[in-house]
């Protein structure tokens, strides 16, 4: 029987226009694709309705379809598939491995001041948050339930703690994931998910989170490689503990370097890196973009 075909996603969240380090992954998810004869899918990560737009969408596909960038198979748009996320929670609620925590961002700064009043620096995560520190995780469920029940705002919290101990009783050993190299090579990286603590896996305005869903949908669209910036190479170590909790396979990963500014910073909309359509109204062609990436 024959193999399936490699599948790889670009998977841009449409709160900005594209700038050159979208393109740069694009490209390289493009590239890759190509070279090992796989289909390259587009995904529209658009949990986030206080910063995603429609007119953001619109731009993301046409700046990609001015790069020559081609797409297989149906878009998909995660706002349209909240219940697969609800769905996902729900298999994890039943493990006794999330818990609802109603802390406002004040009460996890004040807890956090406080536990640093007496010299001691609270552990930081990977990108440099300080880790909850689990004031919601006792409260009884029923009081908790209560408390949802009369409206409170809450997220929803993975117990880390947890959640190690019942990945540990899985079969499929040590949490870790394989990066793939151009020649299909393969090199094993461990992860260590605790040093992310409490993760919020649902959001007070939407019942998800990007690590959830970015899980869900890699296994529901049969992603094979995900290819993505190094930025979110820590992250994967959530997200193999949630494949493994999930029972859903753990594609292989690729994570490329990070186009920076000229002060050595990652480029951010946020910081007004230009974006590919201002480069487009100065005359910048796509293959002048596909040269100076590196893709020629
Ligand atoms: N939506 C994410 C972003 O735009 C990328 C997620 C991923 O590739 O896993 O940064």
């Amino acid at each position: 029987m024959a193999a399936s075909p490699p599948v790889f996603r670009f998977a841009p969240s449409p709160n900005g226009r594209l700038h050159l380090g979208h393109a740069l992954s694009a490209l390289a998810n493009e590239r890759l694709a190509a070279r090992f004869g796989g289909r390259l899918l587009l995904r529209i990560e658009d949990i986030d309705p206080g910063r995603c737009r429609p007119d953001y969408e619109q731009g993301v596909r046409d700046d990609l379809a001015w790069l020559g960038i081609a797409f297989d198979g149906a878009v998909r748009r995660q706002s349209e598939h909240l219940d697969d996320y609800r769905a996902a929670l729900e298999r994890l609620a039943g493990q006794g491995l999330i818990y609802p925590c109603f802390c406002s961002r004040q009460e996890v700064k004040a807890a956090i001041a406080a536990r640093e009043g007496d010299g001691r620096l609270w552990p930081r995560d990977p990108d440099g948050a300080p880790l909850y520190p689990g004031t919601c995780r006792t409260i009884a469920p029923d009081e908790a339930a209560a408390r949802i029940a009369a409206g409170a705002p809450h997220v929803l919290r993975l117990a880390m703690g947890r959640a190690l101990d019942a990945a540990s009783t899985m079969p499929g050993g040590p949490l870790g994931w394989r990066n793939f190299d151009d020649a299909g090579g393969l090199a094993a990286v461990a992860a260590d998910p605790a040093r992310w603590g409490d993760a919020v896996l649902a959001r007070r305005e939407v019942p998800t989170s990007y690590h959830l869903s970015v899980v869900v949908d890699d296994a529901l669209q049969g992603v094979s490689h995900v290819v993505r910036g190094r930025d979110l190479e820590a992250a994967t170590d959530i997200h193999v503990l949630l494949q493994r909790l999930l029972g859903l396979p753990t594609p292989l990963y690729r994570f490329h370097p990070l186009l920076t500014d000229e002060a050595g910073r990652k480029l951010a909309k946020s910081r007004g890196s230009r974006s590919l359509a201002e480069l487009r109204a100065e005359g910048a062609t796509p293959a002048a973009i596909r040269a100076r990436l590196g893709f020629t």
